[in-house]
């Protein structure tokens, strides 16, 4: 099946199974808002959960805090979000869409990306077992020829944003013959900045003097409560702290399901370090947060680094991991090396000193910072366009079933009786009083057993567990599982066990630790 179709088999699924709906959709939807399901909320609390425990129970030096969503609004002016958080913007005049004048550049950037890509193909296939692919992309002119033009477009491209050049970025859609992928046309409007903060009034204050924002990220509930968390915790550096919660963007083109939201949730850590070991642990982060994606068991071709050219005004270094989704290799998360940028900031805007006397040194001074930033709703997309599949099975019916990590998925486990009578569903119950307190769980009695079993292959619960006549006498259920749709006979006092040894997360975060233990070493 194509990518695209699969997506869209993917964003149908979510709502029929509950996972994700268009926000307030009986007024027909607002947009890039989603509501999370009875499904989706248990797959992104399990997400979430991940995170956290990686991040905070891992680490001793790793504290969690949970900001307002408002904030102080010279927080926004300090940060640099009331300035610099602009996107730059171009309509279509014929089609009256509107683009990120920047993504349509890079956009281009990835068709030449492309033909790159073929021309190593070719090559591939010509040499066969011969090829030197590094050779290759070293000397051949086609190859060579591509490299040049995407070093002069992103030269053109970072000068212009850097500069606030925003004639120069027209100039350089114009120069690239860019046309609106609706209309087909080249005719375009100026490029336009525009800011991506919701505003709204606080108390009964109206006008400029009781304008507040929507927080755009996180980031800043922590740095502002940099030296609260520290001194309160008596962290010493090199420390973290960790948060989860809403943001919001006015995006100027939301779309791709949830992929790009008005309203999301992100998951970031600032590490705070020494001036001069920031490199140091940047390339840490970005090594410990691939170790946290592939933990997850799926492909590493799913994952790539891409290194910033267009550093942000904070940053001295930045890299993004990306996620190979069904409509390519896109951002998921973004690792950041922001100097004293922030904290220096806010120490001008608010007059107080935000400052760390480091006891080995005897020195006072601004910690550099390296964040790691992922949003929440990306991730759940990632997990689950990745994990659904439509399989033909060997009897020649079909099925849709969704490989979540077994730890991640929204039900653990399934109980049903194989009847509704006889005992079985009392039967049942007294296995679900058994389980419920350590696993979330479903009772299903409807239907027959083999829908039954499709409808959790849909929601991706790993285990079913039946109940028969023969359990009443033996104590014995059968327990399927998911993937292999392999049963087995086992009995009632070793699920929990049992369980807890497939579904639970606590294997994942030992390995993972094991893997940061040995990296470290
Ligand atoms: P993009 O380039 O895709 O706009 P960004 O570089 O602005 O993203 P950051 O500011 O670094 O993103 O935010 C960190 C993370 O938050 C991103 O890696 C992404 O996972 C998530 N994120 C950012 N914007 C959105 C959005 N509009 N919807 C959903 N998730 C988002």
């Amino acid at each position: 099946m194509i990518p695209e179709e699969q997506f869209k088999n993917v964003i149908s699924h979510a709502k029929e199974y509950g996972f994700v709906f268009p926000s307030s959709e009986i007024y027909d939807g607002l947009s890039a808002v989603y509501d999370y399901g009875q499904m989706g909320a248990e797959l992104k609390k399990n997400i979430r959960d991940y995170w956290w425990k990686a991040m905070v129970q891992l680490h001793e030096n790793i504290v969690g805090i949970d900001a307002a969503i408002f904030m102080h609004p010279t927080t926004w002016k300090a940060s640099g979000h009331v300035d610099a958080f602009n996107d730059p913007l171009i309509d279509n005049k014929d089609s009256k869409k509107r683009y990120r004048a920047d993504v349509l550049i890079e956009e281009h950037i990835a068709k030449i990306e492309s033909k790159i890509e073929k021309e190593v193909d070719k090559g591939r296939k010509r040499f066969a077992e011969g090829f030197d692919e590094a050779q290759f992309r070293a000397t051949n002119p086609n190859v060579l020829r591509n490299i040049e033009k995407i070093e002069e477009i992103n030269g053109r491209m970072k000068a212009a944003l850097e500069n606030s050049q925003l004639a120069d970025l027209q100039q350089l859609i114009v120069d690239l013959e860019i046309v609106c992928p609706i209309s087909g046309t080249r005719n375009w409007t100026e490029v336009r900045q525009f800011n991506l903060m919701f505003s709204t009034e606080m108390g009964a204050v109206s006008g400029e003097s009781g304008k507040i924002y929507l927080r755009p990220e996180t980031a800043q509930g922590i740095f502002v409560n940099f030296l609260n968390v520290q001194k309160s915790g008596r962290m010493k550096i090199p420390f973290g702290i960790a948060q989860t919660g809403k943001a919001f963007r006015n995006e100027i083109v939301a779309r791709q399901f949830i992929f790009r939201m008005r309203e999301f949730e992100q998951m970031e850590m600032q590490f705070f370090v020494r001036p001069g070991t920031e490199m140091t642990w940047y390339h840490y982060w970005k090594a410990a947060r691939m170790r946290w994606h592939r933990a997850l068991g799926f492909p590493e071709s799913k994952y790539r680094f891409h290194d910033h050219l267009k550093l942000a005004h904070y940053a001295n270094a930045a890299a993004d991991i990306e996620f190979e989704f069904p409509f390519g290799f896109k951002e998921l998360e973004g690792i950041h090396s922001r100097t004293d940028f922030d904290l220096g900031a806010h120490e001008q805007h608010s007059g107080k000193k935000l400052r760390y006397f480091d006891p080995e040194t005897n020195e006072s001074y601004v910690p550099y910072v390296v964040e790691t930033s992922i949003g929440l709703d990306r991730m759940f997309l990632a997990t689950l366009a990745h994990a659904y599949a439509e399989e033909k099975l060997e009897d020649g019916s079909e099925r849709v079933v969704l490989r979540l990590p077994y730890f991640l998925a929204p039900v653990k486990a399934a109980v049903m009786p194989l009847v509704k009578k006889d005992g079985l569903p009392e039967k049942a119950r007294e296995i679900m009083q058994l389980l419920k307190y350590r696993f979330q769980l479903q009772y299903d009695e409807k239907d027959s057993i083999g829908k039954r079993y499709r409808r959790q292959d849909a929601l991706g619960t790993p285990i079913c567990i039946t109940i028969d006549h023969q359990t009443l006498e033996d104590g014995q259920v059968t327990i399927r599982h998911r993937d292999s749709m392999q049963q087995e006979r086992v009995s009632i006092e070793q699920l929990p066990a049992l369980l807890e040894s497939l579904v639970s997360m606590e294997a994942v975060l030992q390995r993972l630790n094991a893997e940061q233990e040995a990296y470290q070493a």
